[in-house]
């Protein structure tokens, strides 16, 4: 394994070695079949078991009730942005959006065009470095719904604690933080997250939905946008992304024999803060972009003096085998994409490399 490097990339970004071994073990023949996972039928009931056991697994994980489904679905996060609204942002009523992020200002966008949406708050004015208090958020009088985004992958800020909204189902985009760490699953109607932060790879979305909210559901939409179709056929209505289900298979089964969300969260704290504290002591020559409190254990984002020091970084880093740490240009910077599968040694080796070039440099 010696060319592989720490991959900080924010997405697709770097899934367990164990996984990717996995995977390659059984490309050729899955279970004896003779068959590829790649070449086999979704129908089969080799396919189906996987799958069931796959909903069971994220299910157990997250510790989610009984009256919760998992949904297998194509077209990303970008896609949820659209079927939210589609689905429950019914004639008559109103949605409400938490914007602390681009992607939670796409969600915004994309229901803005279904119908009546409002904007509950809004942290762009600080850039997104910090997320809003609770006593600022404004909800309307009825909504349907109310969308947040859990951890603002292109900014490194994650709620601590979630706000509270009284009854209001709470749809939140988790693509970024997912399986980060326990949540409680009771307060969200539907989550959902593109698997290829920390999930597995591009392709498939999961959908974690509280069932109840299918009965005010809109009906009068194609059968492919509404999330009734899928429950109603365990995401078996059309040929689900097979290879991307079953890697995401492979790692919750990873996730679990590595002690599931507690031992996750707790791991990940300590991997963050390696690199937390190096920002901390740096006097100023690494600048944090979010907030201390609501900082993120999976996207650290940070900046250096100046962009010939940031060039620099990036140039040096790589020959420590430390790449894709380029930040996104709304936040310029480094950015650090520390998932469940970042190894700790690779966030201690960073941090080292960052005290390291500080001192030459600052
Ligand atoms: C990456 C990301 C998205 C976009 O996901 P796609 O699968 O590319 O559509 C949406 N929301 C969050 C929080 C993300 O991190």
């Amino acid at each position: 394994m010696s060319d592989r490097v720490y991959n900080f990339s924010p997405g697709p970004a770097t899934l367990p070695l164990e996984v990717l071994q996995e995977l390659q073990k059984d490309l050729l023949s899955f279970q004896g079949t003779g068959i590829s996972i790649l070449e086999m039928s979704h129908r089969g009931k080799e396919y189906e078991a996987m799958q069931n056991e796959t909903e069971a697994l994220f299910k157990e994980l997250l510790n989610a009730p009984d009256n919760y489904r998992v949904l297998f679905m194509g077209g990303g996060a970008s896609t949820q942005f659209a079927l939210v609204p589609m689905n429950f942002l019914t004639e008559g009523k109103e949605a409400d959006y938490v914007v602390t992020g681009a992607f939670a200002k796409k969600a915004y966008e994309e229901a803005s065009v279904i119908g009546k949406v409002n904007v509950a708050v809004s942290t762009k004015d600080s850039n997104f470095s910090r997320l809003p208090k609770q006593e600022e958020i404004k909800l309307s009088s009825n909504p349907a719904y109310v969308h947040l985004t859990s951890n603002n992958t292109i900014y490194g800020t994650q709620w601590p604690v979630f706000p509270e909204f009284k009854g209001v189902p709470v749809v939140a985009d988790m693509s970024s933080d997912i399986m980060c760490r326990p949540i409680d699953v009771s307060k969200f109607g539907l989550i959902y997250a593109g698997a290829q932060k920390n999930l597995g790879p591009a392709g498939v979305t999961v959908v974690l939905i509280n069932t109840d909210l299918l009965e005010q559901a809109n009906t009068k939409i194609p059968a492919i946008f509404q999330y009734k179709t899928f429950v109603e056929n365990s995401s078996l209505y059309n040929t689900p992304p097979s290879f991307a289900v079953y890697t995401v298979n492979l790692v919750l089964k990873w996730i679990k024999n590595n002690g599931g969300l507690a031992a996750m969260e707790t791991r990940n704290i300590k991997k963050a803060q390696y690199i937390y504290d190096v920002i901390d002591s740096s006097n100023g020559f690494y600048k944090g972009h979010a907030e201390k409190e609501c900082r993120s254990t999976m996207n650290v984002t940070f900046t250096l003096p100046n962009e010939d020091l940031e060039k620099a970084f990036i140039a040096e880093a790589k020959q420590h085998k430390l790449v894709n740490l380029k930040g996104h240009r709304s936040v310029g910077g480094m950015r650090a994409s520390i998932y469940n599968a970042m190894p700790e040694e690779g966030c201690k080796i960073l941090a080292e490399f960052m005290k390291e070039f500080a001192r030459k440099n600052g």
